[in-house]
């Protein structure tokens, strides 16, 4: 039966039209929904938010062709120092500095600003004759059985495709119209988003400091000036947030040092409360899960986009080949193996980003003793050092065609 687009993806975010384009490029028709107009997306105002994107998403974003526009406007991510902080003090001695010549491939990643991220994949998406943007559109209900799919748009609209992807964040409703449920913690923490500029140049260096109510990443963005993820328990870091600007500036001052000179700040200040949620099944019948929609992790280590990323590789992947095979593509047998390959890529990072935030965020004497063991263990041992670096760069594991670099 002739349906109104192929693929209907429901959230315009960052994974929704990354996978847009992976699809077009397979010749896949596909419709983007969004409840948020285009404009908003694309406000050219810096708004402080940024991504560590790791060198596998980084080729992703080369081989659908993104690249070239973007790379003017990244910082590669040079050398990363991981420090159990105190604060007042800053880094202890207690660290490991990952340093990118061990890495044959080069810098880890890159710095990208979410403003540059989303103009890019806008421009490629409304570019492309193969993708169709709807934005705002809510959607509102779904259907699908075995001969295919429809959703219900806010205004009334129906649109019926082969195959529903949720890309549609962490709540996601795609989930729960299509009775998958989720586990769900909260951390009660919240980081505070920020850029500073500043007077010392930060050559490149991502630092991640854990203090006793959470980590402190600062992040090297273009020119002189980071990105701060700030993490501290809920109830103060609401605290900290409705301060004016300077005194802000001095709460964070005990923990971010004095290493890269005068601070100020440098856009808006964002507050994003924490937690763990994690859908239980990542697909149902003509359903599928992407990004957030599927695993929403603590960003302690800055990889939930990057595990977005890989979600978006390997679907267009999977689809792809079961399509060029003549195979229903849009059933069962191909989504699961979507599913499958993706189960233990992000249970194991889901956990291990949970469970480093357990035992670092405390001031347990016997914990510190150990952490501060662990750190050095790692900081002086090679094979280990570089196996953290290889993981951190996203080129760890069985990875799909476009994370490598290389066509669909
Ligand atoms: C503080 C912080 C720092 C982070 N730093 C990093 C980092 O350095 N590196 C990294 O890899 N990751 C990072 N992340 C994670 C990253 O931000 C997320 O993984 C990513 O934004 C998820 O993108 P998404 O497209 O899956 O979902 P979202 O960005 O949540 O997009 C969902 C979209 O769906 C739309 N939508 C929802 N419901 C509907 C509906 N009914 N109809 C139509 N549209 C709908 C929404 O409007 C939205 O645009 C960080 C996260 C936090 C909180």
């Amino acid at each position: 039966m002739e349906k109104d687009t192929d693929i209907a993806i429901v959230g315009g975010g960052l994974n929704g039209p990354l996978l847009a384009l992976a699809l077009s490029r397979a010749g896949f028709h596909v419709t983007v929904l969004d409840a948020v107009p285009v404009e908003v997306h694309t406000d050219p105002d810096f708004d402080g938010r940024s991504y560590a994107l790791a060198l596998g998403s980084q080729n992703l974003l080369r081989a659908l062709g993104l690249w070239d526009g973007l790379a003017d406007m990244a910082q590669p991510i040079e050398d990363i120092v991981v420090a159990d902080g105190r604060a007042g003090f800053g880094a202890t001695a207690h660290h490991v500095h990952f340093d990118h010549h061990e890495l044959e491939e080069g810098p880890f990643g890159v710095m990208v600003e979410d403003r540059h991220l989303r103009s890019a994949l806008m421009a490629a998406v409304q570019a492309d004759d193969r993708i169709e943007m709807r934005a705002p559109a809510r959607v509102v209900a779904q259907q699908t059985d075995t001969r295919g799919a429809a959703l219900t748009l806010e205004d009334g609209t129906v649109l019926t495709c082969k195959l529903i992807v949720g890309c549609d964040g962490r709540g996601s409703d795609t989930a729960s119209r299509a009775g998958i449920r989720r586990m769900q913690t909260d951390y009660h923490q919240t980081s505070l988003v920020c850029a500073l500029e500043h007077e010392h140049p930060h050559d490149g260096v991502a630092h991640q400091m854990f203090f006793a109510q959470g980590p402190l990443a600062i992040l090297p963005l273009r020119g002189n000036r980071v990105s701060i993820v700030w993490t501290e328990s809920t109830e103060r870091a609401q605290a900290i947030q409705a301060l004016d600007d300077d005194n802000y500036l001095a709460a964070l001052a005990p923990r971010f040092g004095d290493f890269l000179g005068d601070v100020q700040l440098s856009g808006a200040r964002f507050a994003y409360p924490l937690g763990l949620s994690l859908a239980e099944h990542w697909t149902a019948e003509r359903v599928v899960l992407v990004g957030d929609a599927a695993h929403g992790i603590h960003p302690l280590a800055g990889q939930g986009l990057n595990l977005g990323v890989r979600d978006v590789a390997t679907l267009a992947e999977v689809l792809t080949d079961a399509k060029r095979r003549g195979e229903d593509w849009a059933r069962g047998p191909v989504l699961e193996r979507y599913a499958r390959w993706r189960r233990f890529d992000t249970a194991g990072l889901a956990m291990a980003t949970d469970g480093l935030n357990r035992l670092f965020s405390n001031d347990n004497t016997l914990l510190r003793g150990l952490r501060d063991l662990g750190l050095g263990a790692v900081n002086a041992t090679a094979p280990l050092r570089r196996g953290f670096m290889r993981e951190a760069a996203g080129l760890g594991g069985d990875l799909p065609r476009l994370m490598r670099g290389r066509p669909l």
